[in-house]
């Protein structure tokens, strides 16, 4: 409207000058200080993929739940060929899901049994059916066969009432297949954190179709919500806003509700149109805090939480590579505390410089994008391609990030 100020009113209410560089580790314990993990809740089984058990699980029924067969073969008495071969008169079969009840095995007798069929009543052992001959209504047990041979014990896996997971314990897919072998349908769990991606910026178009002069295509927001997904979490794409204040803190109003956290890319740098960190630090209150991080990629960051739920929001960097590191390093560790996660972090190991990787000291880590390989002497890393931070095609070549503090750099080996 008329009068009111081109900047929408927005100021830096901090001062938003360059300061001095934060470590990379003060700012992720500024940043997880802030975030919490989301109340527990109960999921359907085929939900529960990579999410937490918020407490311990226990069995109410034993697997194997009967003892039943190992092998295809001959259920029969141990004892009737403890002394070598013999044969045995066979009195029925049982395949896989027939009940037993009415079968049993007396002396000098055996069952056909199948994998998965349960132990006939009389029968301590079963022989495979490789070492068997069929003579009419007799078998030829071929050698002496053990009791307990081939036999799966009732609760050999799991015994009724047994702890099956810790509190704390991360889902995968067995045991999602352990659950489903107790019956277990629900699941008590930390639920999966709902993150919102935004980008920013009047550069970025989304999508295909032609660029116009100064445009570049959108690609953090695709990146980051992939990154999200396959990292367990739940995302939420919020589009994308351009470089205008009062825009920029719509979006982050509707969306903070909406959502567990978000993510947003770009202005959290000193441009003239770096405004998130602006906007950050006018809506999210005492937490906010704009950084330049000792590290580089993702030197600038920002974050804050906002109302109603302190909902915790990241102002990641707009240079793709920037964007995702700093994801790694900020977001990914606050969002699997939400999650429940007892570990926050990437497993990290020693490597050797598989080709020299030499920097200028600048006070910062930098993250060389790398391929890690075996080598005789270990593990060698190697640049899996150019290293600006706009060149995200050597992030998608990498299967790791080399921490290679300040200084010189190394040479290879
Ligand atoms: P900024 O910090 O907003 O100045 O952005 C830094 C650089 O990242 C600029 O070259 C931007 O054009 C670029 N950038 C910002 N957001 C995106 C995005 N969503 N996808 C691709 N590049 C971006
Ligand atoms: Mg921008």
């Amino acid at each position: 409207g008329a009068g009111a100020p081109a900047d929408g009113g927005f100021r830096p209410k901090m001062e938003t000058a360059v300061s001095g560089l934060v470590a990379v580790e003060e700012a992720r314990r500024f940043v997880l200080s802030a975030c919490h993990r989301l109340p527990a809740a109960e999921v359907p089984l085929a939900d529960a993929l990579g999410l937490v058990a918020a407490r311990p699980i226990r069995s109410s029924e034993p697997v194997p739940p009967f003892a039943n067969s190992s092998m295809d073969g001959y259920a029969l008495r141990s004892g009737d060929v403890a002394g070598g071969p013999a044969k045995l008169r066979v009195v029925g079969a049982l395949m896989a899901g027939d009940d037993p009840a009415g079968l049993s095995v007396g002396e000098g007798e055996a069952v056909r049994i199948m994998t998965g069929a349960a132990l006939p009543s009389g029968a301590d052992a079963v022989c495979m059916i490789e070492h068997t001959r069929p003579e009419g209504d007799l078998v030829l047990i071929e050698e002496a066969v053990g009791p307990g041979t081939n036999v799966r014990r009732p609760g050999e896996d799991i015994a009724a009432g047994e702890e099956v997971f810790a509190a704390g314990e991360s889902l995968g897919p067995a045991h999602i297949g352990v659950l489903a072998s107790l019956g277990v349908a629900w699941v008590d769990v930390f639920p999966r954190p709902r993150v919102g991606v935004l980008s920013t910026g009047d550069e970025l178009v989304a999508g295909p179709g032609p660029l116009a002069p100064g445009k570049i295509r959108d690609s953090n927001r695709p990146g980051l919500l992939a990154r999200l997904r396959a990292d367990g979490f739940e995302p939420i794409d919020l589009g994308w806003v351009g470089d205008e204040p009062r825009a920029l803190a719509q979006a982050l109003v509707v969306a903070a509700p909406r959502c567990d956290a978000v993510l947003t890319s770009g202005g959290v740098s000193v441009g003239d149109r770096d405004l998130v960190k602006v906007v950050l630090e006018q809506l999210g209150g005492q937490q906010a805090r704009w950084m330049q991080v000792a590290v580089r990629p993702g030197k600038p960051f920002a974050f804050s939480t906002f109302p109603p739920r302190a909902t915790p929001v990241f102002g990641l960097p707009g240079n793709p590579v920037s964007a995702l590191v700093s994801y790694e390093l900020f977001a990914r560790p606050a969002l699997r505390l939400m999650a429940g996660h007892p570990n926050l972090e990437r497993p990290r190991l020693p490597a050797i410089a598989g080709a020299d990787m030499r920097r200028q000291a600048d006070g910062r880590l930098h993250l060389v994008r790398v391929v890690v390989t075996t080598g005789p002497d270990g593990l060698e890393a190697r640049p899996s391609g150019a290293q600006g931070s706009h060149q995200l095609r050597a992030l998608a070549a990498a299967n790791a990030l080399a921490f290679l503090p300040d200084g010189g750099g190394v040479g290879a080996g």
